[in-house]
């Protein structure tokens, strides 16, 4: 028995495989990856191989179709392991760009790259955010011109994960006349070695294994058969697939404020001062009730939005609710935590002040917090209208 209505017996021993994996095969390696702003194609097959890239992928394309709490523990575990440039790397691959293409990419589409990006051959990044878009992208403007069977595409995106080593961008585009407007964006396939394609790294100072770039493209041909879905279906499909995103962010930065609060408390009780450890002094010892409290309450949140999501992709007020509660909550956590470490928490490399910035990051990525009130307010109370 588990205890939890949502996980099974099966679920629990996926979290152990999963555990050990990333104990062998990234934790040790993680720190130079972080450092050196990148992740080794190795890391990837080797994800990979364990069928960690195709949790939620179809069977007809090499992934596992396993029900979503597999990937629940999967993330939630990604997000234990602290590393937040790996975390974010590998889920934005597995459960963001590459889910654009389980959803509405053609079979030609997903035979030449849902298929090898299971098989952490190909590597996917998700090209949105433009220099004057971020959340507001009724503003979105790189720009397409028809030429035959081809999209001629410009246009600039910025903080992209994996940027850097990525083969293919999901990319979203303006594909019809008006110059602002959600009704003629489309998405499409960009290969990363298109001529006219340009990757800068970005000096985001979060989640820096994620090989984080700015993207610009000019002039780059891209064929018409590269558009995922209809034309001009792009923003319905951001909205479809931003639940996904959302809900893949909210369940890792559970993971992270979890193991953040338990290697807390492993210190405070190690921590002697003022006659006994910090762990017994009520007020360090209430401010981690309080935090384990909103942890585990954050934590059925989540399960509870991921249940809603399998049964109805469109629930935008459950995966709206999860990423702003979970995302500002590991940041709390985090911050406390580095505080408890006195100034140790402040060093440069600490892996405090890393924990935090990438906490940061994440309230922002995939829909800042504002952003997810203002859809909350809308949404959850909709059936009072
Ligand atoms: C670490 C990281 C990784 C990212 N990875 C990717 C990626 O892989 N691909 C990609 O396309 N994009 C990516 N992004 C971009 C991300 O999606 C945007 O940063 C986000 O949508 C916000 O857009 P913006 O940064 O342009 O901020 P803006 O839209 O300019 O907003 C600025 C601030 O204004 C506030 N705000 C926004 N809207 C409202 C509102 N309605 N009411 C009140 N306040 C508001 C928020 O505090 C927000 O942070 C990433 C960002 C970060 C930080």
């Amino acid at each position: 028995m588990t205890g939890s209505p949502y996980l099974t017996d099966e679920h629990e021993a996926f979290r152990q495989s999963v555990r050990t994996f990333l104990r062998k095969e990234v934790t040790p390696y993680a720190p130079d990856w972080e450092r050196d702003g990148t992740m080794p194609r190795s890391a990837w097959l080797a994800f990979a191989a364990e069928g960690l890239l195709g949790l939620n992928h179809p069977r007809s394309v090499g992934g596992a179709e396993k029900d979503i709490f597999h990937s629940v523990v999967f993330l939630e575990e990604l997000g234990r392991m602290g590393f937040g440039g790996v975390r974010f790397a590998v889920a934005l691959h597995a459960y963001m760009a590459t889910s654009y293409l389980s959803t509405g990419g053609s079979a030609d589409l997903r035979e030449r790259y849902l298929r090898p990006a299971v098989a952490g051959e190909r590597i996917a990044a998700l090209a949105i955010t433009e220099p004057q878009a971020g959340s507001d992208l009724s503003l979105l403007a790189a720009t397409v011109r028809d030429d035959g069977d081809d999209l001629v595409i410009d246009g600039e995106k910025r903080f992209i994960v994996n940027g850097l080593f990525a083969d293919f961008f999901v990319t979203a585009i303006r594909t019809g006349a008006s110059a602002t407007g959600q009704g003629d964006l489309s998405l499409c396939v960009v290969d990363g070695d298109s001529p006219g394609v340009r990757v800068v790294p970005n000096d985001c100072v979060s989640w820096r294994a994620s090989g984080m770039a700015d993207v610009t493209f000019t002039g780059v041909r891209v064929p018409k058969a590269n558009l995922i879905g209809r034309r001009n279906s792009g923003f319905m499909q951001i909205m479809k697939n931003m639940q996904l995103e959302r809900l893949a962010a909210g369940i890792t930065a559970v993971g992270d404020a979890a193991e953040r609060l338990e290697a807390t408390w492993r210190f405070l009780r190690e921590r002697e001062m003022f006659g006994s450890t910090l762990s017994a002094k009520q007020a360090v010892r209430h401010q981690m009730a309080d935090l384990l409290t909103e942890v585990t309450a954050t934590r059925q949140l989540a399960y509870h939005a991921a249940w809603s999501y399998a049964r109805d992709p469109l629930s935008i007020n459950e995966c709206s609710m999860i990423k702003l509660k979970a995302t500002e909550l590991a940041r709390t956590v985090a911050e406390h935590c580095q505080r408890l470490h006195g100034a140790e928490g402040f060093r440069a490399q600490s892996p405090f002040v890393r924990r935090v910035q990438d906490a940061q990051a994440a309230t922002v990525a995939a829909g800042a917090s504002e952003v997810m009130r203002d859809i909350v307010a809308r949404s959850g109370f909709e059936e009072l209208r």
